[in-house]
C-alpha cells in the first residue's frame, strides 16, 4: 500500500511562486487556496478586479478541496427538523416566539438549502465554463442505515420538496424532472451492488454527485492564472493591519500584501480574528482507493454512495477505480493510516460483496486530508471593517458545494469602493448576492447554542469530553470531512 498526499491522477502540477519578502498590492485578496477560495477569484475577476490569491502550503495538496472523496451534494450535516428547531431557539433568544420563530427557522433552511443546490450547480458551470474536464456527473445517494433513518431521509426530501426546490432542475422536454428519487432496500441493493439487508433503503439526489477534485481544483487554479489572478504558494497569511485606510495583510514568509478585501477562505490566523483560535482544530479524514475486481457491478447505476452513519461511510467509483472513507482521526501517521486503510477496506467489503476477494495488497493508495475542525453549528461569515474583511468560518463538514457557493457569493458582494456595479442589473444581482450572503452571518457561532458532538470531542479532549446529549433522531448527514 502507498501512502500518499493526493490523488494518483494526471493532473499536472500546479506550482505558482511563493511571494517570500515581497511587496504586492491588489484590490481583493483571497487567503485559502480551497473551492470557496478560488470560487470567490472566479467572481471577483470576472468583475474586472485586481485579484491575489495565497496559499499557506502547496496547491490541491493542502486544501481539505483537492483531497476530498468527490462528492457534491445538497442539505447539511444535520437533519432538517434539528436545523429548524436550533435556528428556531436562536430567535427565541432575540425574543422572537412561537409560529414565528419557527416560520423564520423555516426560511433560513429553506434558503440555506437553496444555497447548497446552487453551489452543485455553479460545479458543474466551473467545469464547463473552463473545460475542466472533472467528470462531473450528477445523481448522489444517500443510503439509510435504519428505517429511522430512511424515514428521516425522506421526511428531509419532502420538506425540500414544498421548498419548491425542482424550480431549480434544468428543463427536460419543457418540463422540470422530479430532483430526487426514494429507493426501497433491494432497489438499492440491485442498483448499487450494496450487500443483502445492509441498508434499508435510499435516496437519490439529482442535484448531487460526484467528480475528481483535485482535477478540479488544479484545473481551475490554472485557468484563473491564464484570466489574470496571480497566485502565491507556502504565504501564509499571519497578520492584519489598518493605516490610512489601507490594509495590510503580512505573511509568514515576509510578504506584505495590500488590498481593499480580504476574504479569510476557511483559512484561520489569530492575529486576524481573535475569535478563529477556538476554531484552528484539526483532524484527519481518509480516503482509500483500490482497483475494482473484473466486471464489478458495484456502484454501476450511479457514481457515488454515502450513508446515515457518523462518521459516514462513502464509496465514489471512476472507471475501474473505487474511492472509500470512512474514518476521522486527531491525528496521523504511516502505521495509523495503513489501520485505517485496511479497516476501511473491510468496510467497503461488507457494503460491497464484490470486493469481497480484495485484500490489503489491493489497496492502491491512501491518504489523509486535514480538515479544520470549528466549534461553531453552521458554516457562517463574518464582515468587518466595512465589509473589507470577510471571514468564511466553517465546521469542515460543510461540504463541497457550500464552499464554492460561499465563495462565489463572496466575489460578487465585494465593496463598492473596490469596483463599481457596472449597470442595474449589476446592481440588483448584487443586492441579492448581499442579501443571500446575510444568511450565514447570522448563523449561531461557537458554544452559544449546542456545538456538534465531534467539535466538542475535538475542543475537549483531554480531560474529559463533556456529557452531550443527542438529539433524538440518527443524524443524517452529507459526506463531510
Ligand atoms: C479526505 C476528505 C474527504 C472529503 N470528502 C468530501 C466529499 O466527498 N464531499 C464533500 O462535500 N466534502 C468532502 N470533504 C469536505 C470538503 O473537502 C470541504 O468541506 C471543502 O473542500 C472545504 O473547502 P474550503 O475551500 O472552504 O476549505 P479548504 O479546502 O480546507 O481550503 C482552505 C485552504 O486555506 C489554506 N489556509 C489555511 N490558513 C491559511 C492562511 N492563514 N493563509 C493562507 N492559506 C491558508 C489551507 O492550507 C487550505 O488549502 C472532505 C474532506 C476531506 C479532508
Amino acid at each position: 500500500m502507498r501512502q500518499s498526499l493526493a490523488y494518483d491522477e494526471d493532473v499536472g502540477e500546479f506550482s505558482p511562486p511563493s511571494a517570500t519578502n515581497e511587496n504586492l498590492t491588489c484590490d481583493f485578496l483571497v487567503a485559502g487556496g480551497g473551492l470557496s477560495g478560488l470560487s470567490a477569484a472566479d467572481a471577483a475577476i470576472r468583475r474586472g478586479l485586481n485579484v491575489v490569491v495565497i496559499e499557506k502550503g502547496v496547491y490541491g495538496k493542502e486544501a481539505a478541496s483537492g483531497l476530498s472523496a468527490g462528492q457534491f451534494l445538497t442539505g447539511w450535516a444535520k437533519p432538517i427538523d434539528v436545523m429548524i428547531t436550533e435556528l428556531a431557539q436562536q430567535d427565541m433568544e432575540k425574543g422572537v416566539y412561537g409560529v414565528q420563530a419557527h416560520r423564520r427557522a423555516e426560511r433560513r433552511v429553506r434558503a440555506f438549502l437553496r444555497r447548497t443546490v446552487e453551489g452543485c450547480q455553479q460545479l458543474e458551470e466551473l467545469d464547463h465554463d473552463y473545460n475542466l474536464r472533472a467528470s462531473v456527473q450528477h445523481g448522489a445517494c444517500t443510503a439509510a442505515i435504519t428505517e429511522a433513518d430512511m424515514a428521516s431521509l425522506e421526511a428531509a426530501y419532502r420538506f425540500m420538496e414544498k421548498s419548491n426546490l425542482r424550480a431549480l432542475m434544468p428543463l427536460a422536454d419543457k418540463r422540470r424532472p422530479p430532483f430526487f428519487e426514494i429507493l426501497g432496500a433491494r432497489q438499492l441493493q440491485r442498483r448499487y451492488g450494496t450487500a443483502e439487508g445492509f441498508y434499508a433503503g435510499g435516496v437519490i439526489d439529482r442535484f448531487g454527485g460526484s467528480f475528481r477534485p483535485r482535477k478540479f481544483l488544479i484545473g481551475l487554479a490554472r485557468a484563473l492564472r491564464k484570466r489574470g489572478v496571480r497566485f502565491f504558494q507556502h504565504t501564509e497569511a499571519q497578520a492584519l493591519d489598518f493605516a490610512d485606510h489601507q490594509m495590510t495583510v503580512f505573511c509568514g514568509n515576509g510578504a506584505t500584501i495590500g488590498a481593499n478585501t480580504l476574504f479569510m477562505a476557511n483559512a484561520y490566523a489569530r492575529h486576524i480574528n481573535g475569535d478563529a483560535l477556538e476554531r484552528a482544530i484539526f483532524e484527519y479524514d481518509y480516503v482509500v482507493e483500490v482497483e475494482l475486481p473484473e466486471g464489478a457491478k458495484t456502484l454501476m447505476a450511479g457514481s457515488v454512495l454515502s450513508d446515515t452513519r457518523d462518521p459516514c461511510f462513502y464509496a465514489r467509483r471512476h472507471g475501474r477505480r473505487l474511492y472509500m472513507g470512512y474514518e476521522e482521526t486527531a491525528e496521523t501517521s504511516p502505521e495509523i493510516m495503513r489501520d485505517v486503510a485496511r479497516r476501511t477496506l473491510e468496510e467497503g467489503k461488507r457494503v460491497f460483496p464484490a470486493l469481497g476477494s480484495l485484500g490489503d495488497r489491493d489497496i492502491k493508495n491512501a491518504w489523509s486530508g486535514r480538515v479544520y475542525y470549528t466549534l461553531d453549528d453552521y458554516p457562517f461569515v463574518e464582515r468587518r471593517h466595512g465589509g473589507r474583511v470577510i471571514t468564511f468560518a466553517a465546521p469542515s463538514d460543510h461540504g463541497n458545494s457550500l464552499a464554492l457557493r460561499i465563495g462565489q457569493l463572496v466575489g460578487n458582494v465585494v465593496p463598492r469602493s473596490t469596483s463599481q456595479p457596472k449597470n442595474e442589473a449589476d446592481e440588483r444581482q448584487r443586492r441579492r448576492n448581499a442579501e443571500q450572503l446575510r444568511l450565514f452571518e447570522s448563523f449561531p457561532k461557537g458554544l452559544r447554542l449546542r456545538p456538534g458532538r465531534r467539535y466538542q470531542e475535538a475542543a475537549f479532549r483531554d480531560p474529559e469530553p463533556p456529557v452531550v446529549v443527542s438529539p433524538a433522531k440518527t443524524s443524517v448527514r452529507n459526506r463531510s470531512a
